[in-house]
């Protein structure tokens, strides 16, 4: 269930969400030239209120973004966390809510000749949030591997949340659909997997072992993919390979599932409508679910670090 909360913060201030508007001359409107990231903050047990998994990674990972376009943010990663606390805190509420940075190419400066260029031209940020309980469904995704390669990063670096490139996970994604599944995996230029529209991948073998793609893979470095590689050592004692995974270790994997801010811990339950082992959702998957599950509400305390905490109005 998605509702609209009062408050955004655009260009410097706290303002009403309804009121925010952008000139159609935005320029990253027009070349795909900005920045975001997509963060969840979740309810704690009780009347603990809302608390912000990892959110300095992800505002960190804003600004390595930011770096790579040449948008220099207004804000420090401190600022831009209190920022996010101040404007969660505006909108109360205590269910779960999905936090949408957005940092992107505005208008030439004074002197800049017109055209498709980085430099010269002016920057703003935008931070919206949207209620979103769990989207995740239980019984696992249909997946199809997309005839759509992903972009890779000797065209556009992978490593950077770029907006522009998810014209490219669109198009993979309304492909499954089209074709009556629920998301897409990627493969590489090398016909490598690399991740699925807004998660990465981990494929467990028939031998049990644990592998996923490594970032030289063209993906997006999940920061629930890093938590999740953590969770398997601390919490299972397996270890993750990283090393490249091919097509072929699709079709015979004994699990596989998807991690990613949106999709938290999702089994992957058939590959091209052939079922991934039997056709339900792991028992790997599921205890790494539940575990993670835990984690992001605050009920572990050995990961309370993890979680900044709202604070009360
Ligand atoms: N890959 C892509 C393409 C994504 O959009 C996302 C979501 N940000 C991920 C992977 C997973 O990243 P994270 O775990 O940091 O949300």
């Amino acid at each position: 269930a998605v509702a609209s909360p009062r408050f955004a913060f655009h260009n410097g201030e706290f303002v009403r969400a309804d009121t925010v508007g952008l000139p159609v001359s935005t320029q990253a409107l027009h070349y795909g030239t900005g920045v975001f990231e997509g963060i969840r903050a979740y309810a704690r047990e009780g009347t603990a209120g809302l608390a912000v998994f990892r959110l300095r990674e992800h505002l960190e990972r804003l600004e390595r973004s930011a770096g790579a376009l040449r948008i220099r943010l207004p804000l420090t990663v401190d600022d831009m966390s209190d920022v996010v606390l101040d404007l969660l805190r505006r909108n109360g509420g205590d269910g779960d809510t999905y936090i949408r940075p957005l940092a992107y190419k505005l208008a030439l400066e004074p002197g800049t000749p017109f055209g498709v260029r980085l430099s010269g031209v002016s920057a703003q940020f935008t931070l919206t949030t949207v209620r979103m309980g769990s989207y995740v469904r239980s019984e696992g995704l249909a997946c199809k591997v997309s005839t759509f390669r992903r972009v890779p990063s000797v065209s556009i670096p992978s490593t950077a949340k770029i907006t522009g490139t998810y014209a490219n996970n669109a198009l993979a994604v309304e492909e499954a659909y089209a074709d009556g599944c629920d998301d897409a995996l990627m493969l590489g230029l090398d016909g490598n997997l690399t991740e699925a529209s807004t998660s990465n991948v981990f494929v467990v073998g028939r031998d049990g072992r644990i592998a996923t793609p490594p970032v030289t893979a063209d993906i997006l470095p999940g920061i629930t993919r890093a938590t999740v590689i953590e969770l398997l050592a601390r919490e299972f004692g397996l270890p993750v390979a990283e090393r490249p995974v091919g097509r072929a270790e699709l079709d015979d994997a004994q699990e596989v599932f998807t991690t990613g801010t949106g999709v938290e811990v999702s089994a992957v339950t058939s590959i091209d409508h052939r079922p991934v082992s039997t056709g339900r959702a792991g028992d790997l998957t599921r205890r790494l679910r539940d575990v993670y599950t835990e984690v992001v509400r605050g009920r572990r305390p050995a990961y309370a670090t993890w979680l900044t905490p709202v604070p009360p109005r």
